[in-house]
């Protein structure tokens, strides 16, 4: 009984406790926000070597009633512990599934495929597949347009489930990328297993490419692995033209990155594609 009474002095530490109500505020602002409608999804353009934007990145926004727009970095993590992320995790799909059903229709806008991402506790979830497949369903949404973002440590902390899971969505049509790829474990024998269609660059490499030599080496030799592997490659963060031109004369397909675009709101991502569509 002592060393628990010690234990919640500890906890009980009036520093902790504004933490702490600050993050039970949070968590009850979260509550609010499906329901009241906060959640929007910003798209950030994926784009080929030639400059045409071949897909997007659905990225979760909050618009907080007081705060304004919350980043995901702000908001992300309390939802994964609080479970929260599951309802808002099925939000994100569904509202992905309804974009691609709309751009069905539009001749500009058809051939784009759209990443989401997708929490551990999300994809752990039972009924996970058949919550995807329903999205798609329901939405009219093709499955090839839809590829799910997926970290290496999501992938790894249960490899047999995520080769299950992963194989069930692939065999429907649906593609899978490792998210910020090379942060990793050092253990690649993995990715051999996994129906991958593409690994992203963490932008921590793309960072210093040009400037770091260790870091040069690194993603040449992630693009490397990648063409032996047939997996195509989503250089992430890519703010330079000197790191463009790194990733282009290495090889590197696709391109996402402040030296294209932000993520923008839906609306400036779709005449963002009409303009660099060509005639
Ligand atoms: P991420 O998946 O690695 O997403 C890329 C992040 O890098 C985004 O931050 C994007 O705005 C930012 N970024 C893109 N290009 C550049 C660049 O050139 N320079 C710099 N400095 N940053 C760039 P964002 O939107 O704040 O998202 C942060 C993280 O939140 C994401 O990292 C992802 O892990 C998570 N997240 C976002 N949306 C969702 C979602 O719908 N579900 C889940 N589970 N997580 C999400
Ligand atoms: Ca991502
Ligand atoms: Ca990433
Ligand atoms: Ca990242």
């Amino acid at each position: 009984a002592k060393a628990r009474r010690g234990n919640s002095l500890c906890f009980f530490d009036p520093s902790m406790q504004v933490s702490l109500n600050a993050r039970a505020r949070l968590v009850a602002d979260l509550k609010r926000a499906l329901p009241g409608n906060q959640f929007l999804l910003h798209l950030q353009p994926q784009l080929d070597q030639q400059g045409r934007v071949a897909g997007a990145e659905a990225l979760l926004r909050w618009q907080h009633p007081e705060r304004g727009l919350v980043p995901p970095g702000q908001f992300i993590a309390v939802a994964e512990d609080s479970e929260l992320i599951v309802p808002i995790g099925r939000w994100v799909l569904d509202s992905a599934c309804q974009l691609l059903a709309r751009w069905q229709h539009d001749a500009a806008l058809r051939e784009l495929c759209l990443s989401v991402n997708v929490s551990a506790r999300q994809f752990r979830q039972p009924g996970f597949v058949e919550q995807v497949l329903a999205s798609l369903q329901a939405s009219g949404a093709r499955a090839h347009r839809l590829e799910l973002e997926l970290t290496e440590s999501l992938v790894l902390e249960d490899v047999q489930d995520s080769i299950a899971k992963m194989h069930q969505l692939r065999t429907r049509g649906v593609r899978f990328a490792v998210d910020d790829f090379g942060t990793g474990y050092s253990s690649l024998a993995y990715l051999t297993r996994l129906p991958l269609h593409r690994l992203k660059i963490d932008r921590s490499f793309v960072q210093h490419l040009g400037e770091s030599h260790s870091d040069d080496v690194v993603v040449q030799t992630i693009l490397g692995m990648a063409r032996n592997l047939a997996l195509e490659v989503v250089a992430e963060g890519v703010e330079t033209q000197q790191q463009c031109d790194f990733l282009t004369v290495h090889g590197c397909e696709v391109y996402q990155g402040y030296l294209f675009a932000r993520p923008l709101p839906l609306a400036q991502f779709e005449a963002f594609v009409r303009e660099r569509a060509g005639p």
